[in-house]
């Protein structure tokens, strides 16, 4: 059966915003270079919208971090693929994330890359499920704050599914 799934953020309003993060993220590196640290695979779609309205110097890195089964989270967060310590040292990092949820995956990977000395290092994500966090964790940019509902699209799968839905939306 075909699921029914209501547009939570259209592609504009999406757009919209990633155009403001980026003028936010040129204001904010004037002058330097940034590596984008993509988290695959729900970030990708957001991380190369972002990339592309950036106009400093970019690098872009990918990593991959487990931590959600089908729409429950297990709690853990174990890393599928990772770059090496000279990718990280002495860059302008920027994580570049989906959703933060719990906030145990983005508290995991950050305190990972700390560890290997970037000259600097924050955190973008599209979404933000803040009333959800389990762990303390805020980010620096941000795109939307939505509430505690399981969105798919522009990126976001349920079993990898929907990624390539050019809105956020809400399976009904
Ligand atoms: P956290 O560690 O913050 O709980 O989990 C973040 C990860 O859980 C995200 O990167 C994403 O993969 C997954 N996740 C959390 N909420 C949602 C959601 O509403 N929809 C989808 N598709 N994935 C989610
Ligand atoms: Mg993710």
């Amino acid at each position: 059966m075909k699921d029914t799934i209501d547009v939570l953020l259209s592609e504009d309003v999406i757009n919209t915003r990633i155009r403001e993060l980026a003028a936010q993220i040129d204001a904010d590196y004037a002058g330097e270079s940034v590596t984008l640290l993509c988290t695959l695979k729900g970030a990708v779609f957001f991380a190369c919208e972002l990339a592309k309205r950036i106009t400093i110097p970019v690098f872009m890195e990918f990593i991959q971090t487990a931590s959600y089964e089908g729409t429950q989270s297990t709690g853990t967060v174990s890393m599928k693929l990772d770059i090496p310590e000279e990718d990280v040292a002495g860059k302008h990092l920027i994580i570049i994330e989906d959703v933060i949820d719990t906030g145990r995956t983005l508290s995991v990977v950050k305190e990972m890359m700390l560890k290997r000395n970037p000259a600097s290092l924050k955190v973008c994500s599209l979404l933000d499920k803040h009333e959800c966090r389990v762990v303390p964790f805020e980010g620096d940019y941000v795109g939307f704050t939505i509430g505690n509902e399981f969105v798919v699209g522009y990126g976001l799968d349920v079993d990898q599914k929907y990624r390539n839905l050019p809105y956020v939306g809400v399976i009904r």
